[in-house]
């Protein structure tokens, strides 16, 4: 399977913000057992174009951060802060590895991920909870439009609700949108994708894989051409943000769910997401399940 990854994942986050930017170099790290194993390999991507950009987001606001000139209310609002002249390159080698695995999937088909992004928060026309730019909706937008696939469908599994996801892609033919998620989590006001599965605080393994389940039969109703999965981990119990308390097997158990429901010739790109645990070693260590199943997945149905 390929994974695209880049230095700047980490590097491009200033080393004094808040945010565990070293949860993308730790994860490179955990997969080198797979990379010696051949079941997956690492590309670097290339960055984005900007026109690539304004098929999801509007040309002012996409201008103004590709100048360095949003302003420090908007910047905030992104929370990954304070600002860094590698904050703008790593934000497109970002979207520009999820578009590539996007490509590939499309020649190709398997799976094939991107090691950072799931950008879920970010609407058309400004920043919000770590994301910059929708790679998702990008994604889906350039699956139905540049790639011609006439039916899409946007998992969203991480703890936090798809907003920016769900506000971009309302309306949008043959894209479906379905978001997993804490009620009372972040964001506070939620948007409405085609599919919505709130989740009380302290859900656990049961309620959580129930709705993961409820989730996969609409994706089976829908029959999608491809699956864009926003993977987050931090529904996870040691997770800061997340609230949700599912245990690593829950987890492990979600993943499987959503691999085996793969039709074999059904490509899907595996994007991040969120993962906060504090250690983060938790979190990395639920992500290394998430690229490993993706990745046997990907062996068993993928290109030979
Ligand atoms: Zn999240």
């Amino acid at each position: 399977m390929p994974v695209w990854y880049h230095e700047t994942y980490t590097e491009g986050i200033d080393t004094s913000a808040r945010f565990p930017r070293d949860r993308y170099i730790l994860l490179r790290e955990r997969l080198d057992d797979l990379l010696g194993t051949g079941l997956i390999q690492i590309l670097s991507p290339e960055p984005v174009d900007k026109d690539t950009l304004l098929i999801a987001h509007e040309q002012d606001y996409v201008e103004r951060f590709l100048s360095s000139s949003l302003n420090p209310k908007e910047i905030r609002r992104i929370g990954l802060e304070p600002w860094t002249d590698a904050f703008v390159p790593r934000t497109m080698r970002i979207i520009g590895g999820a578009v590539e695995a996007l490509a590939h999937v499309t020649r190709f088909g398997g799976v094939a991920a991107n090691l950072a992004g799931g950008t879920h928060h970010s609407h058309r026309s400004f920043g919000s909870g770590y994301c910059v730019f929708n790679d998702l909706a990008i994604c889906a937008l350039l699956a139905r439009d540049k790639h011609a696939y006439e039916r899409i469908a946007v998992l969203d599994l991480d703890v936090h609700q798809g907003d920016g996801t769900a506000t971009i892609l309302e309306g949008e033919e043959g894209i479906i949108t379905i978001s997993v998620h804490g009620e009372k989590n972040f964001p506070f006001r939620k948007a409405k994708s085609d599919h919505d599965f709130p989740l009380p605080n302290g859900t656990g393994d049961e309620g959580y894989l129930l709705a993961v389940k409820e989730s996969l039969a609409i994706i089976e109703d829908f029959s999608p051409e491809i699956l864009l999965f926003q993977a987050g981990v931090d529904a996870l119990e040691y997770d800061a943000l997340g609230n949700l308390d599912v245990s690593q097997d829950g987890m492990r158990i979600r993943n499987g769910m959503v691999f085996s429901s793969l039709d074999r010739r059904i490509p899907c790109v595996l994007f991040m997401g969120g993962g906060y645990s504090d250690p983060i070693e938790h979190t990395v260590d639920a992500f290394h399940d998430l690229f490993m199943a993706a990745a046997e997945s990907n062996a068993l149905y993928g290109p030979h």
